[in-house]
């Protein structure tokens, strides 16, 4: 590897490599080389508190004794085989899957490795089930994310994701997430319904109240599936297993990734029912649920039943939330459990995350006006003190240096800005 530090000698800089090697999509904020529970390490070897974690997937923070295990173990006995095979890894993790988000009997599980390709699954569901009863449209959400392969990202309506790659998949519409426009959208054209039960990329903006249960209601009644993305709020982010049980009802499926393995790639498809529209040969993953993937995805959801984590992410969760109401430039904050959205009085939220980083805090910033936490689900007080006095320090930062925007801020306390 090239010098990594200002000024040491070599002409090159990892951005020059970043730059030279790699598709140019980002990836600048900093070289990272080592993570150890909620802290990782830059080539300098200064040290960040994680409160991203790697876009809500590092579940058990960096380098948890029972991932390394895990992931040692397994791949020192059996890592890949193919589809053409089943491992015990695998059936262990999809009736434990089935079990946690109350399928029963007719559920059935699909393992992929990414959230998209989950999501491309559930496409390919809705299609099936089109096919079989006549209906053409899949119907997603303003503000949604859904993933970048062609599929997922026709479900995506961002004209900055979506513009370039026209033409997307045909038979897809798009409503805002209202009652109304859900009561106008759900008829007997539509062949599935896909949400998110918090939109994470929009700035973790939970769905209206009531809207998940009336869409329950519409697409049963029109005959229509009920997919939920549970790619980022799933496998306990919000403090339950999966945010969709917080409204007592039951999707037709759910796609989910991130956190399921907590760092290992690994995505699936969960189906409660009518999964009989699949058979071989209409799809497969060649890495999809190998033994190496399925096993850490076990070993996460043993870890989160044995050390009540749940009721941590909700404990930590409310901790902090309380912790941000006041601070500068703060308005509010959305989401549930360990999912939070920190709104902001202004459009400074990439000057409040380049402001946490330097302090040593690493944050994002899904919108201009949102700030997103999701750390491991193993926070402890230590964390939540120093995410605090480090977040302040770097709203306060931000806020001196934009005086006309914390003007806008009623009741603000200029004690606060110390
Ligand atoms: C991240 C995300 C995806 C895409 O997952 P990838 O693993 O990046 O393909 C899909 N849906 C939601 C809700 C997400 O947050």
């Amino acid at each position: 590897m090239n010098d990594a530090g200002p000024g040491a000698g070599s002409t090159q800089t990892w951005q020059d490599e970043v730059t030279r090697d790699l598709l140019n999509l980002g990836g600048r904020l900093a070289l990272l080389v080592r993570g150890e529970g909620s802290h990782v390490w830059d080539a300098d070897g200064t040290r960040y508190l994680d409160f991203l974690g790697g876009i809500a997937v590092n579940a058990l923070g960096h380098a948890h004794p029972v991932f390394v295990e895990a992931v040692s173990r397994q791949a020192a006995i059996l890592a890949h085989v193919s589809n053409y095979f089943a491992t015990p890894q695998q059936l262990e993790l999809a009736a434990r899957l089935k079990r946690l988000a109350g399928t029963g009997e007719h559920g059935h599980v699909f393992f992929a490795n990414s959230g998209s390709e989950a999501n491309e699954t559930a496409i390919k569901l809705a299609r099936l089930h089109g096919r079989k009863t006549g209906k053409t449209t899949i119907v997603s959400l303003n503000g949604a994310f859904h993933g970048r392969t062609m599929g997922s990202l026709s479900l995506t309506p961002k004209p900055a994701y979506q513009d370039p790659f026209r033409p997307l998949l045909p038979g897809v519409a798009h409503i805002d997430p209202t009652l109304e426009a859900l009561e106008a959208a759900i008829d007997d054209t539509v062949a599935a319904l896909v949400v998110e039960p918090i939109q994470g990329e929009a700035g973790v903006v939970p769905l209206p109240d009531g809207f998940l249960r009336r869409a329950r209601e519409l697409t049963t009644a029109h005959g229509a599936l009920l997919i939920v993305d549970e790619v980022q709020t799933g496998v306990g982010r919000t403090g339950e297993w999966f945010a969709f049980q917080r409204e007592g009802i039951l999707p037709d499926a759910m796609s989910l990734a991130k956190g399921i393995a907590a760092g290992f790639p690994l995505g699936a498809l969960v189906t409660f029912g009518d999964s009989d529209l699949f058979y071989p040969g209409t799809h497969n993953s060649t890495f999809g649920g190998n033994p190496l993937a399925t096993s850490v995805g076990s070993a996460v959801l043993t870890e989160i039943e044995t050390s009540g984590l749940l009721a941590n992410v909700n404990e930590r969760g409310a901790q902090l939330r309380a912790a941000v109401a006041g601070m500068p430039l703060v308005t509010g904050t959305r989401g549930a459990g360990l999912l939070i959205g920190v709104t902001l009085s202004a459009l400074v939220a990439a000057e409040v995350r380049d402001a946490a980083q330097r302090r040593g805090l690493i944050v994002n910033a899904p919108t201009s006006d949102v700030i997103r936490l999701a750390p491991a689900y193993t926070i402890g007080d230590a964390e939540v003190d120093e995410f605090t006095s480090v977040f302040a320090a770097a709203l306060a930062e931000v806020a001196a240096s934009s005086p006309r925007s914390e003007a806008d801020r009623s009741g603000t306390d200029p004690k606060d800005h110390a």
